[in-house]
């Protein structure tokens, strides 16, 4: 059949690979549809320090779809790098949180915090990158010392130089940097000292077993101690018990997020959580505020 097939008509002899791809290409043109349409959503995660202050939010970009089980940014963002779209997605994302940022700021249970917002290595080779950023911040009347953008390792390691020129360029204007999913890439230590990062960010794949397996233990400390060394701060994201907590407290990692403190929530739930978590005394727990 694949011999008779026209030119333009590929055909695959693997129906489960040919059902991927079209998937792939049905997701593609609805990502298409819907980033034009502005039909995603953030959530916002609490990020709590080792006091139990709310210190600032993580903004998770998410894609309500009218099915059963909506596609998570795990499935979609490689989609969306893939094809381009990040770039298109990520700049709502970005304009999103600052919008989100500046109405915070008049409010003083909120004015405090800081807004990490993902940002792909595609987007950060853009040679119009920084102009985009700038012009985000200025046009929402966002405090740029109040954004933390997290990249991942995921970059091209040869476009390090401009890598580096950006982030420094973004940096000037008071914008901080996180390294996201740490240790789960290419970490090289030579350009680690020379990255202009405010943060480290432990991958949650070692915080699960941080408390049984000596080696994920392991990890997470030396980490801990490189952000010490290179006088970065350091989060641990995925804490789910506190176990965890208090683990990753004992050999000095200050901030935390992941669901022992909250879910990923939508907008207005995140303002009612954080009210309630600026009141001395009230735990939050009791408020039924995890987001789906
Ligand atoms: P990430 O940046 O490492 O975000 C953390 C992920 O862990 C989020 O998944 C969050 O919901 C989840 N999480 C938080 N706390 C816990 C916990 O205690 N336990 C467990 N098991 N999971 C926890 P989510 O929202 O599905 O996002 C997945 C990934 O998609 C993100 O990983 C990030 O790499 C990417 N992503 C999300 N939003 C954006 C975006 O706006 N732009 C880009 N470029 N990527 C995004
Ligand atoms: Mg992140
Ligand atoms: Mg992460
Ligand atoms: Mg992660």
């Amino acid at each position: 059949e694949a011999k008779t097939a026209g030119r333009n008509d590929v055909r695959f002899f693997d129906p489960a690979m040919q059902m991927l791809i079209e998937s792939r290409a049905k997701i593609e043109a609805e990502l298409r549809e819907d980033i034009a349409q502005k039909n995603f959503q953030l959530h916002y995660q609490a990020q709590v320090d080792h006091e139990g202050r709310l210190v600032g939010a993580e903004a998770l970009v998410r894609w309500p779809r009218p099915v059963a089980k909506p596609p998570s940014p795990g499935e979609f963002i490689p989609i969306a790098e893939s094809s381009g779209l990040i770039v298109a997605l990520g700049n709502g994302v970005l304009e999103t949180a600052c919008v989100q940022l500046a109405e915070w700021a008049r409010d003083p249970a909120l004015a405090n915090l800081t807004v990490a917002v993902n940002v792909s290595g595609v987007q950060l080779h853009q040679p119009t990158f920084v102009d985009r950023v700038k012009s985000i911040v200025e046009q929402t009347g966002a405090d740029p010392r109040r954004l933390k953008l997290e990249v991942t390792e995921s970059f091209e390691i040869a476009k390090i130089d401009e890598v580096i020129a950006k982030m420094t360029a973004l940096r000037d204007i008071g914008i901080r940097f996180s390294l996201d999913d740490f240790g789960t890439g290419y970490s090289s230590l030579s350009y680690l000292k020379r990255l202009p990062l405010d943060q480290l960010k432990i991958d949650q794949s070692f915080v699960r077993d941080i408390t049984t397996d000596p080696n994920d233990a392991a990890i997470a400390e030396t980490i801990i101690a490189l952000g010490e060394i290179l006088g970065l701060s350091v989060i641990a994201e995925g804490v789910e018990t506190e176990e965890q907590r208090a683990f990753l407290a004992a050999r000095g990692c200050r901030v935390y997020q992941g669901y022992l403190f909250a879910r990923p929530m939508s907008s207005k739930q995140f303002v009612q959580f954080a009210k309630l978590f600026a009141r001395p005394g009230v735990p939050p727990e009791g408020l039924d505020l995890q987001a789906h």
